[in-house]
């Protein structure tokens, strides 16, 4: 699919007049494949989790954030494709327009496919997220090793995902972050110290 008609979805919520958020380009070939999360508090406080496949991140809204802990199972809602871009954006949505608020970089890095079908052929990632299992080694500053993202059907009847550290043992890190706390892996700013950066002196 061409990246024109996969961001349709993203470009119709968007008014590139009035936010400084980007509208799109192509990927470069051969490169590892790219994956963000980033803190956005809007209406309500969520974490942006998006891998990129060819031209386009593919997005979940996850509430409560990735956790390093193979025991969380985080809640992950499906959103529209984004830019490529989009990995850099950072700052202030305008208060009124689609996604309103305060956007951070929290981690961002590439990421190994790992999906696999049944008897451990390794099968193409892009399909392995239509069937609604993937699988996926993150090599980012702040989240490393294996997680998985799982569709299942929501108590709603809409589709939801569960995004899930693998691995058996204990916890690593420090499960999920505090988005209040949280610092920028760009700049090392806090969503407050963004938020302030950009309403000027
Ligand atoms: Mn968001």
């Amino acid at each position: 699919m061409a990246t024109e008609d996969r961001l349709r979805k993203y470009r119709g919520k968007r008014d590139f007049e009035r936010t400084r958020e980007p509208s799109g380009r192509a990927a470069a070939a051969g490169d590892a494949p790219r994956f963000v999360v980033q803190i956005h508090d809007a209406r309500r406080m969520h974490f942006d989790f998006r891998l990129q496949v060819d031209d386009v991140l593919k997005s979940w809204s996850v509430p409560k954030g990735p956790s390093t802990d193979p025991g969380d199972k985080q809640l992950a809602v499906p959103t529209e494709d984004h830019p490529l871009e989009y990995e850099e954006f950072e700052g202030v949505i305008p208060k009124g327009e689609y996604g309103g608020g305060t956007v951070i970089v929290w981690d961002h890095g590439t990421y190994e496919p790992l999906s696999h079908d049944r008897r451990g052929h390794p099968v193409d990632f892009e399909e392995s997220l239509e069937r609604g299992h993937a699988t996926f080694r993150l090599h980012g500053s702040k989240l490393r090793g294996e997680y998985a993202l799982t569709r299942f059907r929501g108590s709603d009847g809409d589709d939801a995902w569960l995004l899930v550290k693998k691995g058996s043992g204990h916890p690593e890190g420090h499960g999920t972050p505090d988005p209040r706390r949280a610092r920028s892996v760009r700049t090392g700013r806090t969503l407050a110290q963004v938020a302030a950066d950009e309403s000027g002196p």
